[in-house]
């Protein structure tokens, strides 16, 4: 299996999970939050498209997002394979990646789906915000964050579960922990 999804809310540790899977399985990790970060710290049109609607923490528009992971998965590395995080995070979103896939001739072979309660959410991203000062992680916009992913990511599982490839794993534990439920998964 080596084309992957995960999918979880922010703070359940996808972004850390991820790099270390795709390592594993020597695949790229293709995460959209941190390409719209780094195109804002270089300050690109895509960066400047994106950024009031990160810092509110709501999704940015599917035209932006859509564009931006269909040209990112047609790039060479990814032809053998990849974990995307981050995306797709909504129906429509949903409906693109089959498409593009469908284009490549390519389809998912999984989606792991990492879970974890709300107020351990929380506190795992104040406590990165004290590290990392991401300007989307002051407590209102976290809460925030948490509620579009419930309303606008969390029923795109069920899409996936019709298709009977989900596997949820719990984000409760060591990263190491975590990383061997997932692998033990995939593998
Ligand atoms: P988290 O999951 O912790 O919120 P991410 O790094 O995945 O962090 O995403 C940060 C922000 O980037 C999101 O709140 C959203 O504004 C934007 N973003 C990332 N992926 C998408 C996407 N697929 N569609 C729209 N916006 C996105």
């Amino acid at each position: 299996m080596n084309r992957l999804l995960i999918i979880g809310p922010p703070g359940a540790g996808k972004g850390t999970q991820a790099t270390k899977i795709s390592e594993e399985l020597s695949i790229p990790a293709i995460s959209t939050g941190d390409i719209f970060r780094a195109n804002i710290k270089n300050q690109t049109e895509l960066g400047r498209e994106a950024k009031e609607y990160i810092d509110a923490g709501n999704l940015v528009p599917d035209s932006v997002t859509n564009r931006m992971v269909r040209d990112r998965l047609a790039q060479d590395d990814a032809a053998r394979g990849f974990l995307l995080d981050g995306y797709p995070r909504n129906t429509a979103q949903v409906e693109e990646l089959d498409s593009i896939l469908t284009d490549l001739d390519q389809k998912i072979d999984a989606v792991l789906l990492l879970t974890a309660d709300n107020e351990e959410l929380v506190q795992r991203l104040l406590g990165r915000a004290a590290d990392q000062g991401r300007s989307d992680d002051t407590e209102e916009v976290i809460r925030h964050r948490l509620d579009v992913y419930a309303e606008e990511t969390e029923p795109i599982v069920d899409l996936y579960e019709a298709r009977g490839i989900v596997t949820r794993v719990d984000g409760l534990g060591t990263i190491d922990e975590v990383t061997e439920r997932l692998l033990s998964a995939v593998r």
